[in-house]
This record gives C-alpha cells, structure tokens and sequence, in this order.
C-alpha cells in the first residue's frame, strides 16, 4: 500500500514537470520568418530540446540556415537545482552557469545545495564562484545597486565554508578572486 501511495505521488511530480509550459522561439535571420515550440521547465532549464532538430535546420520560408533564437528564463527551484548539481551532464542554459547563479533569488538553494546535496565537483565550484561572483558584483565602485546586506551574508556564507572555497579555488577567475578573497578571513 505504501508503495504503490508512492508510485503515485512520483507520476504526478513527473507529469508537473512533463508539461510544456515554457516556449522557445527562433527567427530566420534572412528573411524573419518564426517559429516556436513548447517545452517542459526541465526540458527549458538544462536546453535539452534543440528547436532546429524540431523545425527543421533550414527556413521552411526561404531556406537559411542561420537563426536567432530565445526562450523563456527558468526560474530554478530545488528540484532542479538539486539535479543540475547532482548530475555532471546537465548545464543550465542559455547564459554561463555561474552567472546564472550569482543572484540573490538563488543564495539560499546554494547553500542548502553546498551543505546537504551530494553535489559533484564541478557544479562545487560553481556554487562556489557564483557566491565569489555576488561579492564581487557588489564590492564595484561602479554598481549603483550594491546591496552590502547581501554581500554580507554571502562574505559569511564563504567564510563559513573555507574548506569547499579551497576545492573550488583553482576554478575561480583570478579577478574575481582579487577582489573577494581580501574581504574574507581565509586565515
Ligand atoms: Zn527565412
């Protein structure tokens, strides 16, 4: 009885994340013609429908090849998070990971991803940067929207993990690293 109650609660996750509410959308670049298709959030999140294999790799219209192409932003929640750093063949899209994760709205899934997850070593150190990047990106003199609340919490969250900062020191951009590491106590 008790697994078969959660053979069911499993289908109905899968079918939440199985439907198709997110759009990408393409534009031929020689003639402007466009195109759309509809897609799973996970499918939008770790870009793993290629909308040319969809539509065709030439312009139905006037056969060019060459297209731009946007989608909708994923917002990630802890489902895929956890995914995304428990499985080295999934990236996010469309942006660089790290930037992607350098944001506020991800702060706290970082770190219960960095204290509870098994996460591989490679998605470490990009939880690790993004964090490196949120101080970063509020330490500029030029950032008019520096919110050094923020860059607090993230400077304690670091200092709080030395340990997992170190692993990930080598993949860290050393411009980065110049501005962020003096405001830790590394020790
Ligand atoms: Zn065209």
């Amino acid at each position: 009885m008790t697994k078969k109650h959660y053979f069911f609660t499993y289908l109905s996750l899968n079918t939440i994340e199985m439907e198709a509410t997110h759009t990408i959308k393409r534009t031929c670049l020689a003639c402007g013609q466009e195109g759309a298709i509809r897609v799973s959030r996970r499918e939008a999140a770790f870009g793993l429908v290629d909308i040319h294999q969809i539509l065709g790799k030439q312009c139905p219209n006037c056969g060019a090849n060459t297209f731009s192409t946007v989608q909708t932003l994923v917002n990630l929640d802890e489902t895929l998070l956890k995914e995304w750093a428990t499985n080295e063949d999934l990236h996010l899209t469309p942006q660089d990971e790290e930037l992607l994760l350098a944001d506020e709205l991800y702060l706290n899934l970082i770190l219960l991803a960095l204290d509870h997850f098994s996460v591989v070593d490679q998605k470490r150190n990009i939880l690790l940067e993004a964090l490196c990047i949120i101080v970063y990106d509020n330490s500029l003199k030029d950032n008019s929207h520096k919110d050094e609340a923020l860059k607090q919490r993230v400077i304690k969250a670091l200092n709080e993990r030395k340990a997992q900062l170190k692993l990930a020191d080598d993949w860290i951009m050393d411009y980065i690293k110049e501005v962020v590491y003096p405001q830790l106590t590394l020790g």
